[in-house]
């Protein structure tokens, strides 16, 4: 069973506080969708668990099976399981997918890494997602469509098989046959590797593939409401508005006020 803790989170990113005493737990074989408005903080959150520098952390701890992450590299966090398919892959010139994916294996596996078997199992995920081969010999999502960049994480999930996965919007920008190949992906990825999964989504179409098991509502830098994925349903009927209590902003917002009163 793997674990992920995050306890009294409250993050910052150029001097905006965006989440303010954060809490979730998520054990392998959970499936936890993250919704809320733009700009809400759902990105930050998987950003700062993968630990992207740019987002400081100034209160809280993020634990993975009891090992505190808040000062780790993003490669260390890689190393303990911890993926991120992100909002906007970048593109890496210069290093082609297929020499990014074996270097970061060999270094993981050591000796027991075998380039044949690497080949192999790169041409099957490849042929799974319905790529395009010359694609693992491009530079990385250099010249990529929107949508196969999205494949391209997801192939990267299956090569490095995480045990904790956070998805961001994989599902945006996507043409009805890609959903349908990336849905189906991620679900029987979840089925085989049991991993524990954030999945952040505006849409109720990719929970056709994906069955989750929590439903959250971010506001005001925390879980405002969690349920089942009938929660999913009130908010494509009623929009966010209608099922919170308060206007939905984020704590920045919220700081900015405060301070504009007091002037
Ligand atoms: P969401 O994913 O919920 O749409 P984000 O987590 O991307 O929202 O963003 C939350 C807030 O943090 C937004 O106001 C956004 O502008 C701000 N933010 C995120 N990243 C940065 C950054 N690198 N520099 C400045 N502000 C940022
Ligand atoms: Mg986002």
């Amino acid at each position: 069973m793997n674990t992920l803790k995050i306890e009294n989170l409250t993050v910052s990113v150029d001097n905006k506080i965006i989440l303010k005493d954060f809490n979730l737990t998520i054990n392998s074989g959970e499936i936890h969708v993250l919704m809320g408005v733009n700009g809400i903080g759902k990105s930050t959150l998987t950003k700062v668990i993968m630990g992207d520098p740019t987002y400081k952390i100034e209160e809280g701890n993020i634990y993975y099976n009891d090992i505190l992450l808040n000062n780790m590299s993003v490669d260390e966090r890689s190393r303990l399981g911890i993926f991120l398919g992100m909002q906007l892959p970048l593109e890496i010139e210069g290093v082609t997918n297929a020499d990014f994916l074996r270097s970061a294996l060999s270094i993981r596996e050591k000796e027991s890494f075998k380039l044949f078997d690497f080949i192999k199992e790169l041409d099957k995920n490849v042929e799974l997602l319905d790529m395009d081969k010359s694609m693992i010999h491009r530079g990385i999502n250099q010249g990529f469509s929107g949508g196969e960049r999205k494949k391209n994480e997801i192939l990267q999930m299956y090569m490095l098989k995480p045990s904790l996965v956070m998805l961001d919007e994989i599902d945006s920008g996507l043409d009805v046959d890609s959903l349908k190949v990336i849905g189906d992906s991620i679900y029987e990825y979840y089925k085989k590797y049991n991993p524990g999964m954030i999945l952040i989504t505006h849409y109720e179409r990719l929970l056709d593939y994906v069955k989750p098991t929590h439903v959250h509502i971010i506001n005001n830098g925390k879980i405002e409401r969690s349920g089942d994925v009938s929660l999913v349903k009130e908010i494509e009927e009623n929009g966010f508005k209608n099922i919170s209590s308060k206007k939905f902003v984020s704590t920045s917002e919220c700081i900015i006020k405060e301070k504009l009163k007091n002037e």
